[in-house]
Order: C-alpha cells, then sequence, then structure tokens
C-alpha cells in the first residue's frame, strides 16, 4: 500500500515512511491510494477476537513491516489494556456502549498511540535513527502520547501545555510518568499559544531536519488506521448492520468509521455527535464549513472548532479531486469559511449537536436506570443517539472513562461519581515539569538541550 497527500503535491508514500511524516510536506494530509476492500471475506472475518481481526486487517495498509513483526508489534501495543478483549461492551436496552477506555491512560487515544509508540520504536531500532516528538495538548493526548512512548531508548518526547489550565489529574497523568525520555514543559499562556508554538517549530524545515522532529497528533495517518479495527470488530458483533454514534472533535475517530464503513464492513449509519462546538453539524446541515468562537464545555476534548481530519472526509467526498479541495481549503483559510453550495450529498453522515443540559441529563438518566456512568463525551454520544430516528442496532463509542472527568460527572450524579485505581495511585507519585514562557525560541533551547 502506497500513501499520497489529500492535495495532490505528494505521492508514492510507503507506510513506514507516512509513519515518519506525520503531515504530508504539502500541508495536506496522508491517505492510501486505495481503499481495501473485505466484503467478500466478512464470513472469515467474523468470530474473530479483537486483536486477531487487527492482525487480518492491518497488514491490508502495511505491506512494508514482515507480517509476523507487526502481529509482534500488534501484541505488545495491546498488553497494556485491562479489558481482556481490549474493548469492553455494555447493553443499556436498545444502545451498545462500545468502551474503548481500558488502555493506560482511560481514554480511546491509547487505542491508537499504544500501537504507533511500538510502530514508531521497530521503524526506529530498524533504521538506527532517533525521534524527539514533539506535542502539544489541552488534556487526552498529551498523557496518552507519553504513555505510547516512554522508557523507549530511541525516543524523546516533549508535550506542551498551558500551565495551570489543564485538570491537575490530567497534569498528573504526564508528570508522574518518572522515564527520563519523557519532558512534561508548561507553557505560561493558552492552549492555542501551545498549539502556535509547536506550528512555528515545525515550520521550520531546516530545525526540524536537525532534531528528526516527528508527530502524534491526530493527523498522522496511523491512528486512524488502528481505529479501524473497533469498528470493524464491532459491525462483525452486531446482529444487524448497526449504526455508530460518535462524539467528535477533531473528526479523527469518525473518520476511522467512515473508512471501516468504505472497506465493507456492515454498518448501517454514522451519528456524528458534537457538543456546542458544531461546526460539523452545521456542515452536515448545509454544507458550509465555518469556523465560530470556540465554547468551553463539559467535554473539552471536543472543544475545537477546525478539525482537522475533516480534510481526509473532503478529499473522498470530491472522489479524489485534490484541485477542488485545495480551492475549499484555501477558501476557509482565507475566509474561515467555505461551502459546498448545499448540505452534502452522502448517505452515510447524520450529524447532531448536543448541549449542556442534554449532555448533564443523560449522565444522570443513565445512571439512575442502568446504575452505569458515562463520562461527559460519551453523554454526548448518547444523547445524540436518543435524538436521531435509527432503524438498525446502535452502538455508542465511549471515548473516556467517567472517572477523567469528575468534576462534570459529578455536577450530573453527586458523590456516585466514580474513581479509577490507575488515577488513585497518581496522587502519592512525585511529579517532574518544566516551566516556560510562551517563547518559540525556549521551546528550540530545550529540544536541541
Ligand atoms: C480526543 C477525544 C475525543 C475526540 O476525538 P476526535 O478523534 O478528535 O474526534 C472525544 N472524547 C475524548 C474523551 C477524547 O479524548
Amino acid at each position: 500500500m502506497r500513501y499520497q497527500s489529500t492535495r495532490g503535491g505528494v505521492r508514492g508514500v510507503s507506510f513506514v515512511d507516512s509513519l515518519l511524516m506525520g503531515l504530508a510536506s504539502d500541508g495536506g494530509l496522508l491517505v492510501p491510494e486505495s481503499i481495501p476492500d473485505v466484503s467478500s471475506d466478512l464470513e472469515g472475518l467474523r468470530g474473530l477476537d479483537f486483536i486477531s481481526l487487527a492482525k487480518r486487517v492491518l497488514p491490508l495498509f502495511v505491506d512494508d513491516i514482515p507480517e509476523d513483526t507487526l502481529n509482534n508489534l500488534i501484541d505488545r501495543a495491546y498488553a497494556r489494556f485491562d479489558h481482556p478483549d481490549v474493548i469492553g461492551e455494555r447493553v443499556l436496552d436498545d444502545v451498545l456502549i462500545m468502551e474503548l477506555f481500558h488502555g493506560p491512560t482511560l481514554a480511546f487515544k491509547d487505542v491508537a498511540l499504544q500501537l504507533l509508540g511500538q510502530l514508531f520504536s521497530h521503524v526506529l531500532s530498524d533504521r538506527g535513527e532517533r525521534l524527539k516528538i514533539l506535542g502539544a495538548t489541552s488534556g487526552d493526548t498529551g498523557s496518552a502520547a507519553i504513555e505510547a512512548v516512554r522508557g523507549q531508548p530511541n525516543i524523546e518526547i516533549y508535550i506542551l501545555y498551558p500551565n495551570n489550565k489543564v485538570s491537575p489529574l490530567q497534569e498528573r497523568q504526564m508528570t508522574t510518568v518518572p522515564d527520563e525520555n519523557v519532558h512534561c514543559v508548561a507553557v505560561e499562556g493558552s492552549f492555542d499559544d501551545c498549539q502556535a508554538l509547536m506550528k512555528t517549530v515545525f515550520a521550520d524545515a531546516e530545525f526540524k531536519a536537525a532534531h528528526s522532529l516527528g508527530a502524534v497528533n491526530s493527523v498522522n495517518w496511523a491512528r486512524v488506521m488502528a481505529q479501524i479495527i473497533y469498528y470493524g470488530y464491532a459491525s462483525l458483533r452486531a446482529p444487524a448492520p448497526p449504526a455508530f454514534v460518535v462524539p467528535t472533535g477533531n473528526f479523527g475517530n469518525v473518520f476511522a468509521a467512515y473508512l471501516a464503513w468504505r472497506m465493507g464492513f456492515p454498518i448501517n449509519r454514522l451519528i456524528v455527535a458534537t457538543n456546542e462546538n458544531d461546526i460539523l453539524a452545521r456542515f452536515f446541515a448545509t454544507g458550509e464549513y465555518a469556523r465560530g468562537e470556540v465554547h468551553f464545555t463539559l467535554s473539552p476534548a471536543m472543544d475545537i472548532q477546525v478539525a482537522s481530519n475533516f480534510e481526509r472526509y473532503l478529499y473522498y467526498y470530491f472522489q479524489g479531486d485534490t484541485r477542488r479541495l485545495c480551492a475549499f481549503m484555501d477558501d476557509f483559510a482565507t475566509h474561515g469559511r467555505a461551502s459546498l453550495g448545499s448540505a452534502p450529498d452522502d448517505d452515510v453522515f447524520t450529524a447532531t449537536a448536543v448541549d449542556r443540559l442534554q449532555t448533564l441529563g443523560a449522565i444522570k438518566a443513565v445512571y439512575n436506570k442502568y446504575g452505569y456512568v458515562l463520562d461527559p463525551h460519551t453523554a454526548v454520544g448518547y444523547a445524540a443517539a436518543a435524538s436521531v430516528e435509527v432503524d438498525s442496532p446502535v452502538i455508542v463509542a465511549a471515548t473516556a472513562h467517567p472517572a477523567k472527568f469528575t468534576e462534570a460527572v459529578t455536577s450530573a450524579i453527586g458523590d456516585a461519581a466514580p474513581g479509577h485505581p490507575t488515577l488513585d495511585a497518581l496522587e502519592s507519585l512525585p511529579e517532574r515539569k518544566t516551566i516556560i514562557e510562551a517563547d518559540v525560541s525556549a521551546v528550540r533551547d530545550l529540544l536541541a538541550g
């Protein structure tokens, strides 16, 4: 399998090169040159456990790592999950909750990042190279990336986050990791400052090459690829082709569901669930993609206005017409808005926005009826499922364990908000962080040092 950029300027990239490239060098995102078709093999895939399915499907996208090596990396990636099937399930009457939060940091990002960490480690030792990973986080991504690469001899990881502006729990998930290759960098500024610093450093091609900088954000193709597996897995276990409801921020997770559908897994519909940051819900209703003000909500991992992976969807919507795609993205970059002219002619997506009251209401209603606690992101999905009519089984992607978002859960159900031993254990551990001014030379110095 070869990879190409959504913007048409990069082609013929191997999987391993795509892994190290992250963002394509023409500013686009990498996508596979063709989408593998599993529709004639569904009976052979049905009944496989999650890891066995991963071992059958991932080689369709990865042909430059020997299969037994890849199998080993898959085994290692999922060894740290605390559920025997990696992915958990909970039935709440007509709705199945697909629990994606059984990894080391209790959020779905572990499913992809644990594999990404193994892939990086293998490729770097194979080539005798080293990598410095630079990332910015407002919450979940930082700890998931750190857990994925901690202790790896050929990787240093630097995570920028706004000092005093992430939750104390999320900060501890990063700063208590003792491994020498982990660098938590608290920036005196906002999350936007952190992202701007990261972009400035990456934009300096000379510095990037001199220090072998790599990225782990969701523009990395391998993250999307790893997420396809659980949609395929859950679709094959359902009694009929299901509708997936996916709480969405960067459009990464739901885009993986879209690819699973394109690959021929039995999927009926995809429901994009957003919080008050409803740019995607507005797009699917009107065809207009228009940036608004960022709202700070109970589901902070979805407080995003510009969904980086949305470009990959548009590429397929435009049937690979990279000129149309470039025109649309240029329009958006210049005016903060771009439009198809009318609602997209699309037969798989439905999108809906959910507000604060509906989110709290969903947490409360589910707890009262089933004694089960949703985290606020999953609650957005659950509330969205209730507001959309579907004539198929419904599966809601549960993206985090509720103990990660105690404040929101407590406002819904008070003292019934659950904890988690992994998080409790962090209380007593020493923390390590470097505080810097929001200044690009401070970041460069850290990386060079
Ligand atoms: C990152 C995250 C999301 C959003 O996922 P995208 O792939 O950006 O759409 C939703 N819920 C939680 C808990 C997350 O950490």
